[in-house]
């Protein structure tokens, strides 16, 4: 019988930033490593099947939900953001569990007069979540600022540095090996000036704010970028902005976004992806690949 308290059948559509996604069979939600390590070690221990869970802004859960356990890695916040036990600060060093909000991470670097995560202003999600899929933007990505990351490979603890991580485009060993669940990291930046990191920070917000269809909820991109064309670009020119499929709608303002207008479905996002595929392997003869990834049983 489970030591740890899991409730049941949890719409996850309430813990993604599409809010799409039927019933998870059990979920719980790890607020510390410690309570993540045991449900890790339960699960495996009891041969679970079970999915981790960040901010859910990646993820495409499917309609009929998840027939396993989704551990949800939240980390508890403090009055002013991050709580001190979640996330430290040391000289120019971070250390930060895997449930800590990235838009928290930014806000403390700031505090602390570090330079070098600026650009991750406005990316929703959690650190563990941004070192899974090597979470990249205007200037800067995971890759450029790890310096190492700590991962429960059951039931064994292991660290791996900024190279044995394989970071590269939307990708990590973290995707490749599903075995391995982060637990923490260190990033290391570099002292900055106060005013210019929020410069900055405020630059990339405003830009976030005037060209990502944030009204709405969505994934963020659902396409990584071909070879360094931008897919949006390749949709865009197919014609292909505002064509709707059920409550799903591929963004007029920035067309590798596909919005949920209203109670839009997991398979009506499904239905204009394929759209989008086929269309765009047609016009320019590239395959697209998605960045989300998908929770289906
Ligand atoms: C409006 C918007 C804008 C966005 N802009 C950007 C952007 O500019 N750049 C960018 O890179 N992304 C962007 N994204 C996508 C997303 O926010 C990032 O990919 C984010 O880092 C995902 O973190 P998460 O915690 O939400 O992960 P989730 O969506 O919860 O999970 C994503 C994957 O990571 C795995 N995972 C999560 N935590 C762990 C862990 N501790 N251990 C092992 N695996 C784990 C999950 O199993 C899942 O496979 C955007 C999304 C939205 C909605």
């Amino acid at each position: 019988m489970p030591k740890i308290k899991f409730k049941k059948n949890i719409l996850l559509k309430n813990h993604t930033t599409f809010k799409i996604g039927g019933p998870a069979k059990y979920f719980l939600t790890a607020k510390t490593k410690e309570e993540l390590i045991e449900a890790i070690e339960f699960a495996s221990q009891k041969k679970l099947l079970f999915f981790i869970l960040g901010g859910g802004s990646n993820v495409l859960v499917s309609d009929e939900g998840y027939d396993g356990l989704v551990i949800k890695v939240k980390s508890q916040r403090g009055p002013y953001g991050v709580s001190s036990r979640a996330a430290k600060v040391k000289n120019s060093e971070i250390y930060a569990e895997a449930g800590v909000k990235l838009d928290d991470l930014v806000k403390l670097t700031a505090k602390n007069n570090l330079t070098g995560l600026e650009w991750a202003a406005g990316i929703p999600g959690t650190i563990g979540g941004a070192l899974y899929g090597n979470a990249a933007a205007f200037e800067g990505s995971m890759s450029d600022i790890v310096e190492e990351v700590e991962c429960i490979e059951p039931p064994k603890i292991r660290i791996f540095k900024n190279k044995d991580c394989q970071l590269s485009y939307k990708d990590s060993i973290f995707k490749k090996n599903k075995n391995l669940i982060i637990l923490s990291c260190t990033l290391q930046l570099k002292p900055g000036n106060k005013k210019e990191i929020k410069q900055k920070i405020k630059y990339f917000l405003d830009y976030r704010e005037k060209n990502h269809p944030l009204k709405f909820p969505s994934a963020g991109s659902i396409f990584k970028n071909p070879r360094n064309i931008s897919a949006g670009e390749l949709i865009e020119k197919c014609g292909l902005k505002r064509k709707k499929k059920g409550g799903a709608m591929i963004s007029e303002k920035h067309a590798n976004f596909i919005v949920n207008l209203k109670e839009a479905q997991a398979k009506d996002v499904l239905s204009l992806i394929n759209l989008i595929k086929k269309e765009v392997k047609k016009k320019f003869n590239v395959e697209l690949e998605e960045e989300i990834q998908y929770l289906k049983t």
